[in-house]
């Protein structure tokens, strides 16, 4: 056993639904919690992707027996990623998004996900504990209908949540990360927020009154899963299914910033709740994604939290307890003398020649920053696959490097001068902690491949900042 390492704790059993036990061993990946193995047990993560099992085969009596559909999903994201790739270029003879807003998205999808590492699910939790202590009574969790129930209860509880972060400023302000890009392709999918699971537990409490944790846990996943291949273009209309299931032409409307795609298509899988609710708006005129005031920066940290500042600013500034109150939970469109959700004809009018933010990056600095990006999915499928054998102090070096690697990913992509600075000592933190055994390849053939890539790096932008001081100082000679 290396310093990095401890023994990993071993789940005790229960056969109670909600035990202790059985959260800890769910949350923290035991190997009972990766459900079937061999090639059933992928395909069955396929098609979670598209909600197509059955209650037969995706019902468990607890949560420990739950398999994580959403790790065992990342291969299926890579391979319809190259498919979108594929079908946009024979379509259309371009690629479906950008390197740099690709980038991003990834970036913020692996920054979302990095304090489940650290903490235990807060969504999972507190359904777990309301039904402990409050439940009225237990639906049978190998019952067909309580699977449909619950199919129903988690996207109805899905739909109101969405509803509210689009209409409630401090929900919005978690909620804006999924809907800053320009682009919209599966990439976007995953640009998720930080701070959004924090708000979304509560809808979900009611339903922990009657459905079994165990059947939660399964639908929380596919709702999500679901909301993954409707991110693309490439898909124009599915015919009679549009009537009830969410697809991707829905979905294009929700990310629109045309005034008619404003507030519109809430749904997670199914459509039906914008159909009842009045919220439901047909695809019509060319889409341009995005926020109505695009924030023009792939920063991952400013993007998760920049509209916290913004409602600190706007809360001190406004008149009155209140106005102030309003701020916060009214929308964020809103501003005193104006309605709940602020004045339509406040929202900018859509030309279709709106010029996504694009700066400038070198085809070499692009390669680079892919290469690196690559290195950190890499080191993240690996703290993800040994975080129980991991010792705390590794586990924080490890998420400490993947946050200061997405931040300057972020700048290189501006082409921000000190993104030089930045990786020379990100580049030498990499070594040093490798050295150290901090860090390890997924692939451990690739360590040393790593050590020379990133000594190389060093020594680039250790050259390149040389450069810039010596023609500083001829400049002022
Ligand atoms: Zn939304
Ligand atoms: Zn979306």
């Amino acid at each position: 056993m290396t310093h990095t390492e401890k023994t990993a704790p071993k789940p005790k059993q229960t056969s109670e639904p909600g035990g202790e036990a059985e959260i800890v061993s769910f949350l923290h990946g035991s190997p009972s919690a990766l459900g079937p193995t061999g090639w059933r047990g992928e395909a069955a993560a396929g098609r979670a992707l598209f909600y197509a099992l059955a209650p037969g085969e995706s019902s468990f009596r607890t949560v420990e027996e739950v398999p994580d559909y959403v790790e065992k999903s990342i291969p299926f994201f890579i391979t319809f990623i190259g498919l979108e790739f594929a079908v946009s270029w024979i379509q259309k003879r371009k690629l479906p998004g950008r390197i740099n807003d690709g980038i991003s998205s990834l970036s913020l999808g692996i920054l979302s996900r990095l304090p489940d590492v650290l903490f235990r699910s807060i969504e999972l939790i507190s359904y777990i504990y309301v039904w402990n202590n409050y439940r009225l009574f237990e639906l049978p969790w190998d019952s067909p209908w309580t699977w449909y129930l619950t199919l129903l209860g988690v996207d109805f509880a899905y739909y109101c949540f969405h509803r509210m972060s689009h209409e409630v400023n401090i929900l919005w302000a978690a909620h804006q990360v999924h809907h800053s890009s320009e682009d919209y392709n599966l990439f976007t999918a995953l640009r998720q927020s930080v701070l959004q699971k924090y708000t979304s537990w509560i809808f979900n409490l009611p339903m922990a009154l009657f459905i079994p944790p165990s059947v939660f846990a399964v639908h929380l996943q596919f709702n999500l899963l679901y909301q993954f291949w409707i991110h693309t273009e490439v898909i124009t209309k599915l015919g009679p299914l549009e009537w009830i299931l969410n697809t991707p032409s829905h979905h294009r409307v929700h990310h629109g910033r045309n005034p008619y795609c404003i507030d519109k298509n809430y749904g997670g899988t199914l459509i039906i709740w914008d159909r009842i609710f009045g919220t439901f708006e047909a695809e019509d005129a060319k889409v341009v994604y995005g926020l109505t005031h695009p924030v023009n920066s792939f920063d991952p940290i400013m993007l998760q939290l920049r509209p916290l500042a913004h409602i600190w600013n706007t809360f001190w500034a406004a008149p009155g307890f209140c106005n102030k109150l309003s701020v916060i939970f009214k929308g964020p469109g809103w501003g005193p003398g104006k309605p709940r959700l602020g004045l339509p004809e406040e929202i900018p009018v859509i030309t279709g020649k709106e010029v996504p933010y694009n700066p400038h990056v070198p085809v070499y600095l692009n390669c680079y920053a892919l290469v690196h990006f690559a290195v950190i999915v890499d080191l993240y499928i690996e703290l993800l696959a040994s975080m129980t054998m991991l010792s705390q102090g590794t586990v924080l070096v490890r998420i400490g490097f993947i946050i200061l690697s997405l931040a300057s990913f972020g700048l290189l992509m501006e082409n921000k001068s000190k993104a030089g600075i930045l990786e020379v000592i990100r580049c030498l933190v990499f070594i040093g902690a490798y050295k150290l055994g901090y860090f390890r390849s997924h692939f451990s053939f690739l360590g040393y491949a790593y050590e020379v890539l990133f000594s190389l790096s060093a020594a680039f932008w250790g050259i390149q900042i040389m450069k810039r001081i010596t023609s500083f100082k001829d400049k002022h000679n």
